[in-house]
């Protein structure tokens, strides 16, 4: 046993292996585990900055009942008798659970269990519902079960990878690593589809950058394409598929020739057949699809599309081949499990046989089982904001910022009767909770999670509970037994969840359910703290089988897989005169979900410090925009505000807005509230890719800075972001006033210094203000720099005094007022290399000094040589540099 507790990172679907060590003084080393198969040993930016995300800024601590704080026995007591009461007095459908991916596949059971068994409604969904619900649809669509065939081995084993919809160098960048090394070792051939030009696209073979939303005609053309190339696998369509001539005949009338292609998807011909007869030639072929093709009002049809050209061909569940989902989530797939979907029952059963419901219900012992499907993300949302959901539990997760149209979800979560938000932080939620459950943290926490290859693997804790917080399934477990039914929630631990779940998996399945664990049923305390992480299925007879659906025997009625005749259809909302450009959203590279975790990390937040939107060239002209101009961002549901990077990585007519800020970072930067809560129809999973926006230049007439120690959330700016740092925080502030109406509005900071701690200098011309606050000490606590856009000092200086906590000396404070060191101080810029936080200064330094390569520049300063996501950009600032010397 190594040295640390081995448990899982809790960011994303890869879901690595991570070695945890606490030290003494509170902090926490991190290592990759080099015995976890997801990663062997290797962590991305933030799973290796995963150890200064645990300390207890910011954390909640206590329950509370109308921001008092409380007892647990009060807060719990009250959430049971509001649920209670309302169950009673309106029905089971007038509560509802939100959920999250976050959530261990024990916390999900229970909470599921709660809902659908003894509460007696479906209505408890998650977040997931966001990332890859169309996955879920279109697995069961296709194979009667939700079952991903593959493992990442056969990333190593394939001879091409299609990427589709998945920024995999920044969103699963080990996996992006694993895939690069088998690249460099048997010569994958990587193919990305995506309108963007993305740092995965960087290092590929070939770059399709479609239009938004035609990715179903991009592979019905493709399945036309492999039976007039004669590359169909007869026998395996014979023998275990059906619907292969009618979603043949739907795909070749819409894609009849490549250049029907070309034209719908605004591609070159010559591209789509290299495309296509590169897939057409390779057996080995996997095509790896994420949220670009799920977060879709045609979510399902895409993974269909991409389905039917996997069973055509027979290349599924064998080595280096298949249709590979991968989540966004750490335990996505454990709530897929567990059926932490509305529309999903537990344990891959569903709504559609009442002889399914009857079995779960038997198996729990269930008084009110629901019998039908329950209201999924977006209509739950609706229904609280309506009146039909009157109590709803959030947990985990922050819909006010993630949800789109979030600004008629927050209004919704201020009209619903009774809100309870059980989480580890603040958020932009909690705000609207009548009842704050203070809740376990990662490092805390004791469960399972499942990857996005159907490994479960253990999440341990290392760290004790903070205050008064607690385990989200003891918290459930509470609150059900105080509605009364203690007989089935007496759980003593996680362990003991996981043994029921096990049990209801294997539970009268017979074979018919490929998702079955019942070997685990009996597990011991002792080998469930010892779990080393394990593929599904693992039923209590036959082996176990890593791979799934090769041979057929599909988990249908008649064991055949379905091809599904898909067409491609319009964008749900079309771009116009007035809001003509479409915008896209997505991850940054550092960050996760809301950052709530990773915004607090100063060099997580060094790369991308501002919420920036990368809007094409010519569409930049068009409206008058130049890189760095402040842009409104309007669609027909809201606005956001963020800075303009004028990028060719975008197509003309789309935009780029990154989906992590919320009020917490900055004024109104969420992609959230812009985006179209319209959704798929089989998987109710919205469109978040495509919504049509109006850019426009703000007139930005003062700008400031404000280095301080002090955690604010500043009111009445037009535009403020911030970014942690070393000992405090700096806030970027601007505004549409005049000058000395910004000084003005910022010279409120400052209300609370005595004035004998305070320097202030303003010019003759009213338009430029220094300020600085020292403490007891004479260290700097605080600085405001104010003046016209382009005329601020670099805040490096200021930023170093703040974190070093110094007295200042004479010379210092003399120049406290200009902003600039009286000494040379050189500075790394921006982050680029978050692993090793190497900045753009250190990275151009290096190539001015002979650098030609990535490997070079690895090999001089570390950089881009552990989770390798910034590797394209250090091969911009290298080629950059070239074309500077060449100039
Ligand atoms: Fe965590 Fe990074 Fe691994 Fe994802 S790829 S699980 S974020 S370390």
């Amino acid at each position: 046993m190594a040295d640390g507790v081995r448990t899982t990172c809790p960011y994303c679907g890869v879901g690595c292996g991570v070695i945890a060590t606490p030290r003494p003084g509170g902090s926490v080393s991190i290592k990759g585990d080099p015995d976890h198969p997801a990663n062997r040993g290797k962590l991305c930016s933030k799973g290796s900055a995963l150890g200064e995300t645990t300390g207890l800024d910011g954390r909640l601590l206590a329950p509370e009942i109308n921001g008092r704080t409380a007892t647990w026995d009060d807060a719990l007591d009250l959430v049971a008798r509001r649920f209670s009461e309302t169950v009673a007095k309106h029905g089971p459908d007038s509560v509802a659970f939100y959920v999250s991916g976050q959530l261990l596949t024990e916390d999900y059971y229970v909470a599921n269990k709660l809902m659908k068994g003894f509460i007696g409604s479906a209505n408890i969904d998650t977040n997931s519902r966001l990332c890859m619900a169309s996955s879920v649809a279109g697995h069961r669509r296709a194979f009667g079960e939700d079952i991903v065939p593959g493992i990442y081995d056969d990333l190593d084993e394939a001879d091409l990878v299609v990427l589709t919809g998945s920024n995999t160098a920044w969103c699963h960048p080990i996996l992006y690593q694993r895939l690069l090394a088998a690249r460099q070792a048997r010569g994958t051939k990587i193919v990305v589809i995506d309108p963007r030009r993305t740092a995965t696209a960087d290092e590929c073979d070939l770059h399709l950058a479609l239009d938004p939303g035609t990715d179903v005609l991009l592979f019905n053309g493709l399945l036309a394409h492999l039976e007039r190339s004669g590359a169909i696998d007869r026998a395996f369509v014979a023998a275990s598929t059906s619907g292969f001539s009618e979603a043949l005949t739907v795909a070749s009338a819409e894609a009849s020739s490549l250049a029907d292609v070309a034209s719908g998807c605004g591609l070159a011909e010559a591209d789509i057949r290299l495309f296509y007869e590169l897939f057409a030639a390779t057996e080995r072929s996997i095509t790896v699809y994420s949220q670009g093709v799920n977060q879709s009002a045609h979510g399902t049809d895409k993974v269909n599309a991409i389905i039917n050209c996997h069973l055509a061909t027979g290349r599924i569940g064998r080595p280096g081949m298949g249709p590979f989902s991968v989540t966004g989530q750490p335990n996505a797939m454990g709530g897929r499990e567990v059926g932490g979907l509305a529309n999903q029952l537990a344990a891959h059963i569903n709504f559609d046989k009442s002889e399914d419901v009857d079995r779960v219900s038997r198996f729990w012992n269930a008084p009110r089982m629901a019998r039908r499907a329950g209201l999924k993300a977006v209509d739950m949302f609706r229904a609280a904001g309506d009146g039909r959901v009157k109590a709803l539990w959030i947990m985990g997760t922050n819909p006010a910022v993630s949800m789109p149209d979030a600004g008629r979800v927050r209004a919704a979560l201020k009209s619903c009767d009774f809100v309870v938000v059980s989480d580890v932080t603040h958020t932009d939620t909690t705000r609207y909770a009548d009842i704050l459950l203070p809740a376990a943290a990662w490092g805390e926490k004791s469960g399972t999670v499942t990857n996005s290859e159907r490994r479960m693997s253990r999440q341990r804790p290392f760290l004790p509970l903070p205050g008064a917080a607690r385990p989200d399934w003891r918290i459930i477990c509470d609150v059900a037994r105080r509605m009364g039914f203690g007989d089935a929630f007496g759980f003593e631990g996680p362990a003991e969840v996981f043994r029921e779940h096990a049990r209801l998996s294997a539970f009268e399945n017979n074979g018919e359910r490929l998702f079955d664990i019942g070997s685990l049923s009996a597990i011991e305390d002792q080998d469930y703290e010892r779990f080393t992480p394990l593929l599904w299925p693992q039923p209590i007879e036959g082996n176990p089988s890593a791979r799934l659906l090769a041979d057929g025997g599909f988990p249908t009625s008649d064991g055949r897989a379905r091809f599904v005749a898909v067409r491609q259809e319009g964008v749900a909302l079309a771009v116009d005169a007035e809001r003509p450009v479409a915008l896209n959203s997505g991850r940054s590279r550092d960050q996760w979900h809301t950052m709530t975790r990773t915004g607090r990390v100063p060099r997580l937040m060094s790369n991308a410090p501002e919420p920036v939107i990368e809007i094409a060239p010519e569409d930049a002209t068009r409206q008058g925009l130049s890189d760095g101009d402040l842009a409104h961002v309007s669609s027909r549901y809201g606005f956001a505000r963020a800075r303009v990077a004028v990028s060719s990585n975008q197509k003309p007519g789309s935009a780029f807005l990154p989906m992590h800020w919320s009020g917490r970072f900055a004024a109104n930067a969420g992609a959230g509230p812009l985006a179209t809560p319209i959704t798929d129809p089989f998987s109710g999973q919205p469109e978040l890719k495509h919504v049509p926006v109006r850019v426009e230049r703000e007139a930005v007439a003062w700008t400031g800075t404000l280095v301080t120690r002090r955690d604010l959330r500043p009111t009445g700016f037009v535009h403020w972001t911030r970014q942690p740092v070393e000992g405090g925080w700096v806030y970027e502030l601007c505004g549409t006033e005049t000058p000395d109406q910004g000084i003005l509005l910022s010279r409120r900071f400052l209300d609370g210094f005595a004035h004998d701690r305070l320097v202030e200098y303003t010019d003759r011309r009213g338009l430029n203000y220094r300020a600085a606050a020292l403490d007891d000490d004479g260290a700097l606590a605080e600085a405001l720099l104010v003046a016209p856009p382009g005329q601020l000092p670099p805040r490096d200086w200021l930023v170093s005094l703040l974190g070093s906590r110094e007295p200042l000396g004479a010379m210092q404070r003399m120049a406290l007022l200009s902003g600039r060191s009286p000494v040379p101080m050189p500075s790394i810029g921006r982050v680029v290399c978050a692993c090793f936080n190497i900045g753009v200064n250190q990275i151009a330094q290096s190539v001015a000094s002979g650098c030609r390569t990535v490997a070079e520049v690895g090999e001089s300063l570390r950089a881009g040589t552990n989770c390798g996501s910034c590797r394209s950009e250090i091969r911009k600032i290298i080629d950059e540099a070239r074309l500077q010397a060449a100039e």
